[in-house]
């Protein structure tokens, strides 16, 4: 349930845009040079990249860029250009005509895509927007138990797909209030976190509660909200959530707020709902 990459323009992003270490989370990245990473990355097996420059793949990250969802494997500039004429469009019939599609790559393009084969039309797919609360309450987040799959029993932040016609913190809110009926307010965003490989592209907002009531909605076994040293990172839902969890620890311990935008790559064979299948390839924060 995730992805995105595109067009974000990194070069506009200002220079007060720094990279953070990311040692608190437990992905598997080999590096061919170990001794240039600070101590809390010398682990032989465990370290995270975390960069502050073009979202190009360089070539020594051949697993970070995994894709259970996805029929590629690769992640270096060039295979990743190879699964893009391999990719398989999900598209089978004509959205305008119902006419069968035919997957080729157009005249003057480089990706196989879904085409009509009576009227033409090309069908584009493009990246969903997830959007969520963190909600915080005394000194404590909100947690929903998933109620449905994928990760069923497993605790997520209430967070879903954006809908036309609504903001970004519109959706983030609606979704709040149908997995744990609870009012919230926004209160700033907090991270953007794209999965390319799955297609989704998450924000998430810290929020407050309106009213110190919730409870489970129809999507969700329970609700609850959870101490900072309680959450069940063993137990939770999706790599996007244990991102945005431990980075939120992270700015609680230093008690600055940061807006952060990470790309989570799934891991080879990795299932899109294993939380820990991931490596995170960049983390910027303001
Ligand atoms: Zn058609």
């Amino acid at each position: 349930m995730l992805r995105a990459f595109q067009s974000l323009g990194f070069a506009v992003f200002p220079c007060k845009w720094k990279t953070r270490s990311l040692h608190f989370f437990p992905q598997l990245i080999p590096i061919s040079n170990p001794a240039n990473f600070p101590a809390e990355f010398s682990s032989p097996t465990v370290f995270f990249q975390s960069r502050c420059r073009g979202l190009k793949m360089s070539a020594d990250r051949s697993e970070s860029n995994s894709d259970a969802a996805s029929s590629s494997t690769s992640s270096n500039s060039s295979s990743a250009a190879m699964a893009s004429t391999t990719h398989k469009p999900k598209v089978s019939f004509c959205q305008s005509c119902g006419g069968p599609t035919m997957h080729v790559i157009p005249e003057g393009e480089e990706k196989m895509r879904a085409v009509c084969s009576l009227c033409g039309k090309i069908h584009y797919e493009n990246p969903k927007m997830v959007v969520g609360c963190l909600v915080e309450h005394n000194n404590k987040v909100l947690l929903c138990k998933r109620k449905i799959q994928p990760s069923y029993g497993l605790w997520t932040l209430p967070a879903g797909f954006l809908e036309i016609g609504e903001s970004a913190a519109e959706g983030a809110t609606r979704e709040t209030l149908e997995e744990a009926c609870a009012e919230v307010e926004v209160l700033s965003p907090f991270a953007q976190l794209d999965i390319p490989r799955i297609g989704q592209s998450y924000v998430i907002f810290r929020s407050k509660l309106k009213k110190p009531q919730f409870s489970p909605g129809p999507e969700s076994l329970d609700c609850a909200l959870f101490s900072l040293d309680e959450i069940p990172f063993d137990s939770l839902a999706f790599s996007s959530i244990y991102v945005t969890l431990k980075m939120y620890i992270e700015d609680v311990k230093t008690g600055a707020f940061k807006f952060h935008y990470c790309t989570i790559n799934k891991r080879p064979g990795s299932s899109p709902s294993d939380p820990l299948g991931f490596a995170l390839d960049y983390h910027l924060h303001s």
